[in-house]
């Protein structure tokens, strides 16, 4: 018997060459080979009358062959060979491109199994190439379902399907991880039968099966880890905090906080007193106000004697809560500093400084704060904006800098459920569902190029009432390829030649962090009209006097991105606008984006999006931090999770620790999972 863990190249047919193609679908063991799975099924199980085959519709038949076959030299590179075969119900011809070699198997007189689709018109039927087997051979590529895979090039669906056989042939499938019980409860087929038939399924119903199991064990495993990081961190002690008083803070605030914001606060500090380390998500769509949710929790750390950490996804974001957050903070005492990486080594290392000795309280920045020598006094409390941004190991590794500090994790929801529950299954929820008093619905219009004067004038009409405006392009530069508004050419135009006399701003990811931030203070404070930009300040960036934003190209973002995007706007009491552009005439791509402007509602708009694209563009081009899923499909497997949930939830209560060949397997495959997400555990 072979290991799981040998190499392929022990297989017969996988040399050097062979492996270097497998190598390129990530295929180095027989694990790796045996959890290829594949990424459909062929039916070709059923037989059909030569009458009774549909044209274009692909399918198997017995029939004979009723002549020799002829190969006719066309050109160079072309030859045509031509056969007849029969059944009982008809005849038909048969053309094969280049396979001289193989059409001299067809023997005149004898039985094959074809599978393959007809073409047909007035004339006749006919049949381009199928794939052919004779009735005596075992049943390789016709008379089964045949698993169809992903491939690289050079490497035929057959060649993996041979290889995948002989290893199951020859090593024992992955160990089964899930318990008997829980098995029979959701009726799941054991390890062995489930890796067996998803690749050799007697039947489409088998394959389905095999695959519903697959699903359910990689849900169960994640969450069963999700639930083991939990229960570890439970057990931990933290002193309790002794004050909770928050009315300084509250009388610092420019405004009164929505009854949401002081519910969210509420948790956090009864969180804080209760002496085991907080691990809760403040999920709450754009504009609900998480930032000041955050401010109050950093707030009481610092007032019970610890530093707060707060780690945002962009230098941009990370600058813009640091102003506000010193501006709310400085005055009641409380010293904030902030850590990009684009600041300068000595600016960095004074900051570090500060950190290391506890001066700096309130420690705002991107994740520069993870690096190694950022050294932290007393870090109490981290807190991070935009989870889904951030792998789910990153916000381990800013805890790590800490002992079991108190996690407060702010999501730019709506995210759907699916995802919710994965990446945070292990957290404490607050919902703000309330967004400040006064936020009209931010009004969107989707238009094509014959609009572009009037989007102009009404560019024009926003500045001269004395707001702001943003235009977001899809990329940075022009591209041969690509007909897309580039930005930089984009802000040229409108400052030249549309609006001369409007002051015009350009703002994009490639360049320099300093240069950013003077970009982004100046359409903060004022001092540019219009910013021409690129999804840089898709998330958190807040300029509450900002009351348009047009989309150039918008088909090419999102839905989430774009609400996202939307989101920049309507955050103050005017009344707002969004205008989405675009000249692509699909008409699904025209029905998504018409959704968009029909809802405000962001949940709703993200259920639609991961639909439409899923889980892995749902974040645009960014990694979600999820684990790879090589099965589960998040759109429409939510029935499965929640039952893996479940059952991993028991298993972590009864056998989370138990020292059984099937736990330590479980625990063995968690590992796994989270190396392969980045995630570290702890
Ligand atoms: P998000 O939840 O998207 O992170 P922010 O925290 O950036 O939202 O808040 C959005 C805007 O609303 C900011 O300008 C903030 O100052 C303001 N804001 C937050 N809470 C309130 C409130 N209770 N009343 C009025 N304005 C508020
Ligand atoms: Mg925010």
């Amino acid at each position: 018997m072979a290991r799981l863990s040998d190499p392929i190249t022990i297989l017969k047919g996988i040399g050097p060459t062979k492996a270097k193609q497998f190598a390129q679908l990530n295929i180095f063991t027989l694990e790796d080979l045996i959890c290829h799975f594949p990424r459909g099924y062929e039916d070709r199980t059923r037989l059909v009358p030569i009458e009774k085959l549909e044209v274009d519709t692909p399918a198997c038949f017995k029939a004979m062959v009723m002549n020799t076959p002829r190969t006719a030299h066309i050109r160079k590179g072309l030859d045509i060979t031509k056969v007849t075969v029969a059944d009982a119900t008809g005849r038909l011809n048969l053309t094969f491109f280049n396979q001289k070699f193989t059409t001299e198997q067809l023997q005149y007189g004898r039985e094959y199994i074809f599978y393959g689709a007809v073409s047909g018109d007035f004339i006749g039927y006919s049949m381009t190439s199928p794939v052919f087997e004779a009735v005596d051979s075992p049943p390789l590529t016709t008379r089964r379902v045949l698993p169809i895979y992903p491939l690289t090039a050079g490497l035929s669906n057959a060649s993996v399907l041979k290889a995948v056989r002989q290893a199951l042939a020859i090593c024992d499938a992955p160990a089964e991880i899930i318990p008997d019980a829980v098995r029979v409860e959701y009726g799941i087929l054991p390890a062995d039968r489930a890796y067996q038939a998803i690749h050799e399924p007697a039947s489409m119903q088998e394959a389905e099966m095999a695959k519903r199991r697959l699903i359910f064990e990689e849900f169960f495993v994640f969450s069963a880890g999700l639930s083991l990081m939990r229960a570890k961190r439970a057990t931990k002690k933290t002193t309790p905090y002794a004050t909770t008083d928050l009315t300084p803070f509250y009388g610092a605030l420019p405004f009164t906080l929505t009854g949401a914001q002081t519910r969210a606060i509420l948790e956090i500090a009864a969180d804080l007193q209760r002496g085991a380390p907080m691990n809760r998500l403040v999920q709450g769509d754009v504009g609900s106000g998480k930032t000041m949710v955050a401010a109050a929790a950093a707030y009481l750390a610092i007032q019970n004697g610890h530093q707060a950490a707060m780690m945002a996804p962009t230098e941009i974001l990370a600058e813009q809560h640091y102003a506000s957050l010193s501006k709310l903070l400085t005055p009641l005492g409380i010293s904030v500093c902030l850590l990009t990486g684009s600041m300068t080594p000595k600016n960095k290392t004074l900051t570090r400084d500060s950190i290391a000795s506890g001066q700096a309280q309130l420690i705002v920045g991107t994740h520069a704060l993870v690096s190694d020598s950022t050294v932290f006094a007393d870090l109490g409390l981290v807190i991070t904006d935009e989870q889904h941004r951030f792998g789910v190991g990153q916000r381990s590794a800013l805890a790590g800098k800490g002992s079991d500090p108190h996690l407060l994790v702010m999501s730019a929801t709506p995210i759907p459920r699916t995802l919710a529950l994965l990446m945070y299954g292990d957290l404490d929820v607050s919902i703000l569902d309330e967004l400040p008093p006064g936020r009209e619905p931010v009004d969107t219009f989707l238009v094509d190029e014959s609009y572009r004067a009037r989007i102009n004038n009404f560019i024009r009409k926003q500045v001269a009432e004395g707001h702001q405006c943003y235009v977001v392009c899809p990329a940075v530069a022009e591209n041969d390829n690509l007909d897309l508004k580039a930005a930089e050419v984009w802000a040229e135009t409108l400052q030249q030649t549309v609006f001369p006399d409007l002051r015009v701003g350009l703002l994009h990811g490639q360049m320099k962090g300093a240069e950013k931030d003077a970009i982004m203070s100046a359409f903060a404070a004022g001092q540019t009209d219009v910013l021409v930009a690129t999804t840089v300040i898709e998330v958190g960036v807040d300029v509450p006097n900002a009351t348009l934003m047009v989309v150039e190209d918008a088909d090419r973002f999102g839905l989430s991105q774009l609400h996202q995007l939307r989101g920049r706007v309507g955050r103050g009491k005017a009344k707002s606008y969004c205008i989405l552009t675009s000249h692509n005439k699909n008409n699904e791509t025209l029905q998504r984006l018409r959704a968009l402007c029909k809802t405000t509602d962001g949940f709703k708009i993200a259920e639609e999006d991961l639909r439409l694209r899923g889980p892995g563009d749902f974040f645009g081009s960014r990694q979600s931090g999820l684990p790879v899923f090589r099965v589960a499909n998040l759109s429409c497997d939510l029935a499965t999770l929640k039952a893996a949930q479940q059952a991993s939830a028991r298993w972590i209560d009864t056998a989370g620790t138990a020292d059984t060949p099937e736990a330590n397997a479980l625990r063995a495959r968690i590992a796994q999972l989270f190396a392969r997400s980045e995630g570290t555990m702890n």
